[in-house]
């Protein structure tokens, strides 16, 4: 059976996490974060957990040893069968062979970039509080009730090592270094979609949605949709 594909490409705080996740409730399809991941990995203490928040903390792209690991382990489970959605993967031209050997010849596959300016990125990231429970949080667009704790579990928030600014810039100029070449080659094999990531998260999802519609992405559920009312 053909599987679709959803490959989010976007600098980090494009907001690619929450769309990829809206989009995930409307299609049915899982979200595979490998930040995520990577994250949860830390949670559990392992010898590549440690070794992730290391590399991560830098802003650094860890080992193909460790992403391989994570995100293979992840795509096993029976979720992603008729379909994925990638969030942070591929980063570089090793992981996008990877990822070119995973397909199957019937797969079908975009790329959806969401652009976004490295004035905002900076300005969206150094606000960006989590907390380690997985709620997030933005000391301007979106603070907590009371500050420095968590709305959800009242726990202490934090900045994240990587959401650092000299670390950011770092992250971003590794960004615009892999993501161009990587879309170019891209574009041999799969649909290419760009978004603009600096409009209101309701429209830029609604974009989203009506762009993959041109290719016959979410016709199916919204069929479903409609009779359930
Ligand atoms: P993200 O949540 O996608 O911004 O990723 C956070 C961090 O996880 C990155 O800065 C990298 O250190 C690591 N990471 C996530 N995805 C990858 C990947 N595909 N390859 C290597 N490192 C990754």
């Amino acid at each position: 059976m053909s599987r679709t594909i959803l490959v989010f490409f976007g600098p980090p705080g494009s907001g690619k996490g929450t769309q990829s996740d809206m989009l995930s409730e409307a299609l049915g399809f899982p979200v595979i974060s490998t930040g995520e991941l990577l994250r949860r990995e830390q949670k559990t203490g392992s010898v590549l957990g440690k070794q992730a928040k290391r590399i991560m903390g830098q802003g650094k792209l860890v080992s193909e040893t460790l992403i391989d690991h994570v995100l293979w382990a992840r795509l096993a489970k029976g979720d992603a069968r008729n379909g994925f959605m990638l969030d942070g993967y591929p980063r570089n031209e090793q992981q996008f062979k990877h990822l070119l050997r995973l397909l199957h010849g019937d797969d079908r596959l975009y790329f959806i970039e969401i652009e976004v300016s490295d004035k905002e990125v900076l300005r969206r990231l150094s606000g960006r509080r989590v907390c380690d429970c997985g709620a997030s949080y933005h000391t301007y667009y979106h603070p907590p009730k009371k500050a420095g704790r968590c709305d959800l579990c009242g726990s202490a928030i934090h900045r994240r090592a990587d959401d650092e600014p000299t670390v950011i810039k770092r992250r971003l100029a590794d960004y615009h270094a892999w993501v161009r070449p990587l879309l170019e080659k891209a574009s041999g094999r799969g649909s290419l979609i760009y978004i603009d990531g600096e409009q209101s998260i309701k429209s830029i999802q609604a974009q989203l949605r009506s762009k993959l519609k041109t290719y016959g992405v979410g016709k199916a559920v919204k069929k479903k949709s409609t009779k359930k009312k």
